[in-house]
């Protein structure tokens, strides 16, 4: 990938460019929507392993109309196209470690 400011090559992966840190065009994906605190707690999970994510809120449009509760509140956890399916089973990893003891009949 080539920074469009500074014009030096870096790895794909990046949100910013490592040597002027220009944000790089990314097409951001929805990884899953949830309600706080579960957002922070995704988030932490995907940093740790450094994938970017953004949590994108309905907050703001809730605000506007009167709402702050039900779908409203919902936040959108989104990370770039290219890591989504790494995001995936990272979260997939983390629920079965979160749920050890489920039964099903
Ligand atoms: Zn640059």
């Amino acid at each position: 990938m080539l920074c469009t400011n500074c014009h030096k090559s870096f790895e794909d992966n990046q949100i910013r460019c490592p040597s002027c840190g220009n944000p790089v065009a990314t097409s951001w994906e929805i990884l899953k929507t949830v309600y706080p605190p579960e957002d922070d707690v995704i988030k932490g999970l995907l940093e740790s392993c450094e994938i970017p994510v953004i949590l994108r809120s309905r907050e703001g449009i809730g605000r506007v109309q009167g709402l702050s509760f039900g779908p409203l509140a919902e936040v959108m956890v989104m990370v770039p196209q290219a890591r989504l399916a790494e995001a995936r089973e990272l979260l997939a990893s983390q629920q079965e470690i979160e749920a050890p003891g489920e039964t099903k009949e």
